[in-house]
C-alpha cells in the first residue's frame, strides 16, 4: 500500500483511508498527517547517507517546521533528534520523546533562560551565531561548573532560496557570524573558559531545489575546517544544517537525495589529519511537508464586481490565510484539488480560493481551474506538513484547528480543535473596569 496522500479511483487517499471518509467524520477545517509519509521520508533521507558512506550523522529534525508532539515522537522513534531554536521547542522536543543527546539548539537570540534550559537537560550542542552570545553562554556554563559544546554559525554569504523570507545565508541576513570572522570566533572561544569548540555549522535557507548553493556552502566549510585544524582546533563536528525544499506542481523535479548526500560524502571525505566528522543535518520541510493536508470545504462562490475588466470567481473555503499563511507570506504555491476528483467533461472555470479572513491577502491559492463546486465540496490543499499548523494565528478570533494523523488504515486526533473558551482563557477584564 502507498503511503501518503494519492488519487485512486478518482479518491483522495491518505495512507490506506478515503479522505471524504475521513472530512465526514471530522468538522473542517483540520490538517491530516500521515505517519506513514513521515517515516518514509526520513528513511529515504537516512538511507541515502548511509548509501553515500556517511556513518557518523544525525538528523536532528527542525522542529520549527511542525511541533506537532505525534510527529516529534514518530520522528524520534524513527531515530531522529532535533534541532531547536528556542525554550519552548526544547520542551516540545522533550515531551516528544526525542533525547536530548540528540538536541542542537539554534537561534540569533537565545535569552539567558533559555541556554539554562539548554544546560538543565544537557542539550548536545548550542549554534552559536555571535560573540556576545558565546561569552553569555561560557559565563552560564562556568556558573554551573559546565564546559558548553559550540558549533559556530558561519554565514557563508549565499544566496539560496526560494524567496527573501526564506533566505538565511547571505551576508545581510541576520544569522551566523560572517565568514571572514569565523577564524576570530574560534580563537575566542579557544581563550574562553565554560566553552568548547566543537563543531561548524550553517543553515543557508530553505525551499532549496538545485545542489549549486549547497556546494558552495560546503566547500566554504570544508575550506574553512582545514584553517581550523591546522590552527589546532579540534573540530569534529560538521552541521549543514536543512533547507532541502520539495517542489511544488509549478516547480522543477525535487533535490536528488542521492546526489545531496554523495556531495557530502565527496566533499569531507578524507577532511586529514583528524580524519571523517560526525555529520549533522537539520531538515525540516523535507521530512514533513508532502505527509500534511489542510481539508477544507466550500462554504460558497461569488463573483467581483461587473464592471472591473475581468470578473473574478471567488471560491470561499472554511481555511484561511490563519491556518495556512504561505501563499500571503511567501507567494507559496499550494495544490488544491476536490477530494472526489470531477467527470472529465465537467466545466471548468478560474477561482481565487480564498478564506473569510477581513485581509485582501487572505489567499489559498489564485487562477485555479477547477469545476463550478456546490457549498460543503470537500477540498485538500497539499503540502501543508511543514510552516503551516506552526504559522498560524488566532486572527479573526479563530480557534486552532483540528490535526488528524493517519496511519494505514487507523486515524486519530492529535490535537482537537480548540474551543472558544480554550481561545478566551487566561484573558481578563482589570478590576478597575467592574
Ligand atoms: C528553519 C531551519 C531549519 C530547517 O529548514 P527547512 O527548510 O525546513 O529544512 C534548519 N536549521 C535552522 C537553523 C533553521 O532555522
Amino acid at each position: 500500500m502507498a503511503s501518503g496522500f494519492y488519487y485512486q479511483g478518482g479518491i483522495l487517499r491518505g495512507d490506506e483511508i478515503a479522505l471524504p471518509e475521513l472530512a465526514a467524520l471530522y468538522p473542517t477545517p483540520f490538517y491530516c498527517y500521515s505517519r506513514q509519509k513521515i517515516i518514509a521520508n526520513y528513511q529515504r533521507f537516512d538511507k541515502a547517507l548511509a548509501a553515500a558512506g556517511i556513518e557518523q550523522r544525525q538528523i536532528c529534525y527542525s522542529i520549527k517546521a511542525n511541533g506537532a508532539l505525534a510527529i516529534i515522537n514518530t520522528l524520534a522513534q524513527a531515530g531522529a533528534g532535533a534541532d531547536i531554536v528556542s525554550g519552548g521547542e526544547l520542551v516540545r522536543a522533550l515531551r516528544g520523546g526525542i533525547s536530548a543527546d540528540k538536541i542542537v539548539f539554534s537561534g540569533v537570540g537565545k535569552t539567558a533562560e533559555e541556554i539554562r534550559a539548554g544546560f538543565a537537560a544537557t542539550i548536545a550542542r548550542f549554534n552559536v551565531e555571535s560573540l556576545d552570545e558565546i561569552d553569555m553562554i561560557a559565563a552560564l556554563a562556568r556558573d554551573r561548573g559546565k564546559v558548553a559544546k559550540l558549533a559556530v554559525r558561519i554565514n557563508p554569504d549565499i544566496e539560496a532560496g526560494g524567496h527573501t523570507k526564506i533566505s538565511t545565508g547571505k551576508a545581510e541576513d541576520k544569522f551566523g557570524i560572517a565568514y571572514e570572522n569565523a577564524v576570530a570566533a574560534y580563537a575566542h572561544i579557544a581563550a574562553l573558559d565554560g566553552v568548547e569548540a566543537q563543531g561548524i555549522d550553517i543553515h543557508i535557507g530553505s525551499q532549496i531545489l538545485d545542489l549549486t548553493p549547497f556546494r558552495h556552502a560546503f566547500a566554504r566549510v570544508r575550506d574553512l575546517l582545514t584553517t581550523l585544524r591546522s590552527a589546532g582546533h579540534n573540530i569534529t563536528h560538521l552541521d549543514l544544517g536543512g533547507g532541502l525544499g520539495v517542489p511544488d506542481e509549478t516547480d522543477s523535479p525535487p533535490l536528488d537525495i542521492t546526489a545531496y548526500a554523495n556531495l557530502i560524502a565527496e566533499t569531507f571525505k578524507d577532511c586529514a589529519p583528524q580524519g571523517q566528522c560526525h555529520i549533522t543535518l537539520e531538515p525540516g520541510r523535507a521530512l514533513v511537508a508532502d505527509a500534511g493536508v489542510l481539508i477544507t470545504r466550500v462554504i460558497r462562490t461569488k463573483k467581483s464586481a461587473p464592471n472591473q475588466k475581468s470578473t473574478k470567481n471567488f471560491m470561499i473555503v472554511d481555511a484561511s490565510m490563519a491556518e495556512l499563511i504561505r501563499p500571503t507570506l511567501y507567494d507559496a504555491y499550494h495544490h488544491i484539488a476536490p477530494l472526489t476528483e470531477p467527470e472529465k467533461e465537467t466545466p471548468i472555470y478560474q477561482w481565487d480560493i480564498v478564506g473569510a479572513i477581513c485581509e485582501s491577502g487572505d489567499i489559498l491559492g489564485l487562477g485555479r481551474t477547477l469545476p463550478a463546486m456546490p457549498a460543503d465540496t470537500p477540498l485538500a490543499i497539499f503540502h501543508c506538513g511543514a510552516y503551516a499548523s506552526v504559522l498560524a494565528s488566532h486572527y479573526n478570533a479563530r480557534p486552532h484547528i483540528a490535526e488528524v494523523m493517519i496511519d494505514k488504515d487507523t486515524h486519530q486526533i492529535i490535537r482537537p480543535r480548540q474551543t472558544y473558551d480554550e481561545l478566551l482563557a487566561g484573558e481578563t477584564i482589570p478590576d478597575w473596569n467592574q
